[in-house]
């Protein structure tokens, strides 16, 4: 890549996650997107999921994982963009990681079930995006089934989530009668052929809704679905790319991703419409995508993807400039120079080197316990990304050696877990008791098995009188020390060095909140 062609190579990235509750579609829509871009070339190759036996499984989730990695970032050219798609981990344990996530893409894919319609994990990912506006297009799933009334759908997108809803295609029936698309802006129906899963579908189509060919496959429902579109066109909103790119209005597409249909004609749009790289802001600046100097910043740490490798992948986000083989780096937090020559991409379900990466590509760089997530790196300037968040634990267990002998072995264990964003760990100011805190059940078990695997050391969790955790922050000094004194019992330092105060009741935490008006509790902080 020459210099010259690098605005040119960052224009044309197009950088998204997919945003779904569990048995949304997410899996077979993405097998179907990397089926268009020729990434894979036949169905069903995309592996990695979670049998339903097996949600606790750590050996088998880890084995899952080392196959999952080679998805958990995708790269594949289409209709002349590169696109990038980052996958988030399917389980509802994994919860935090999908959340950072989220702060490394430019615009998100939400997927929803037509039967179900919007559903809970969709609204909490929702939220994420909307702290940064991330552009939304959505996709209604399942025509191929009997789904809800899509008017029906459109309100519960723009009530449940707040967002408007336009409607870009609309479709003819749906279950056993399903016909197809009518594209309200093209005035053109895509017609729907089942059983074209696994393979690239043909794009069959009826130009013009007045044409003979849209009567005769409409026969008696023609002049009932024609006053349809009517109702639709007067009553829903129109698509505006500003309005799309500001995050407030959602371009909606109706298909079937296990029939594949529908998803050609979302994806032709989405690489027209979604944002190429944007800005990130820094602490100090805002860092554009177009600027010179390298940057970017880790936001997901994972390890022993592969067993073979076995080893810790940082995955950064490239924000401006160019990554190349060999190229000196400054690792801000440090202040330290590193010299990086094996950064790594996962092309069409490969893990490869990467030669060169742009603004809006996602490389792994290899990671011996010196990076954490929210570290910044660039080419010289000391500079620190923010906006990389960290959630309040929903749920808490005092952690207990076996051999109290290993202490040493466990604080370093839980330090490195909890830098990976593994667990997050937590001190009491007036005991030795060390507390971890997880999003969901599961990242218990992960922690514990890690901690035998890798640290020699035998963990037992205890239950602990802990609801939840604010982290605690107060511009007067005075006043901080006034709080620290009076509520010691309840206060711990987290595993990144910041006070917390850990709530025993839901309660409790308003009572502490009323009663300390000048002490701001926050449910998250920035890495
Ligand atoms: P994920 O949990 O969101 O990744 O969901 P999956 O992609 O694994 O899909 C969940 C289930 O729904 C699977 O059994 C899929 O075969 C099925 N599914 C996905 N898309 C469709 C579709 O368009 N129609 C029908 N009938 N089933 C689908």
């Amino acid at each position: 890549m020459s210099n010259l062609s690098i605005p040119y190579e960052v224009s044309r990235r197009r950088t998204f996650a997919i945003i779904s509750h569990p048995d949304a579609g997410k899996t077979t829509i993405t097998e179907k997107l990397l089926l268009l871009g020729n990434a894979i070339q036949v169905a069903g190759s995309v592996k990695g999921k979670r049998g339903p036996h097996a949600t606790s499984d750590w050996m088998t989730m880890e084995q899952e994982r080392g196959i999952s990695v080679t998805s958990s970032v995708m790269q594949f050219p289409y209709g002349g963009r590169i696109v990038n798609l980052l996958d988030t981990p399917g389980h509802e344990d994994f919860s935090e990681d999908t959340y950072r996530t989220l702060t490394a893409v430019d615009s998100a894919l939400m997927v929803i079930d037509g039967a179900k319609g919007v559903e809970d994990r969709t609204v909490k990912l929702m939220n994420v995006c909307r702290l940064r506006d991330t552009p939304i297009f959505s996709f209604i799933n399942k025509m191929d089934r009997d789904i809800r009334d899509p008017v029906d759908l459109l309100d519960e997108i723009e009530e449940v989530l707040g967002i408007q809803a336009a409607p870009i295609n609309w479709p003819i029936d749906m279950g056993r009668d399903f016909k197809g698309v009518y594209n309200l802006y093209t005035d053109v129906i895509h017609l729907f052929t089942p059983g074209q899963g696994s393979v690239l579908p043909d794009d069959k189509r009826i130009d013009g809704l007045a044409s003979d060919a849209a009567r005769a496959l409409l026969g008696e429902n023609y002049d009932s679905f024609l006053e349809e579109i009517e109702l639709v066109r007067g009553a829903s909103h129109q698509f505006e790319l500003e309005a799309f790119l500001a995050g407030k209005l959602s371009p909606v597409f109706f298909g079937t991703a296990l029939s594949n249909f529908g998803v050609r004609e979302m994806l032709d749009d989405f690489v027209q419409w979604a944002p190429a790289p944007l800005g990130r802001e820094a602490v100090e600046r805002h860092v554009s995508a177009d600027e010179p100097g390298f940057s970017g910043f880790v936001f997901k740490i994972q390890a022993n993807m592969d067993p073979r490798h076995r080893d810790r992948i940082a995955f950064m986000r490239v924000c401006s400039g160019q990554y190349e083989k060999g190229m000196k780096m400054l690792h801000a937090r440090l202040g330290k120079d590193v010299r990086v020559a094996d950064a790594v991409t996962f092309k069409a379900g490969e893990r490869t080197l990467v030669e060169e990466a742009v603004a809006g590509d996602i490389i792994g760089l290899h990671n011996h316990g010196t990076i954490q997530i929210g570290d910044t790196f660039t080419t010289g300037e000391r500079l620190q990304f923010s906006g990389i968040p960290h959630f309040a634990p929903e749920l808490f267990r005092r952690i207990r050696l076996r051999d109290p002998m290993k202490s040493k072995q466990l604080q370093k264990g839980l330090q490195q877990l909890s830098e990976e964003g593994s667990t997050q760990v937590f001190s009491p100011l007036n005991s030795s008791d060390l507390i971890v805190g997880a999003v969901g059940q599961l990242q218990f078990d992960v922690v514990s098995y890690r901690l035998a695997d890798e640290y020699k050391v035998e963990a037992l969790y205890e239950p602990v009188n802990v609801y939840t955790a604010r982290w605690v922050y107060c511009s007067d000094a005075r006043k901080l020390e006034d709080f620290r004194k009076k509520a010691a019992d309840q206060l711990s330092i987290d595993g990144g060095g910041y006070l917390t105060y850990l709530a025993p009741s839901r309660v409790n935490l308003a009572l502490m909140e009323e009663r300390w008006p000048d002490i701001d509790f926050r449910a998250t902080r920035e890495h």
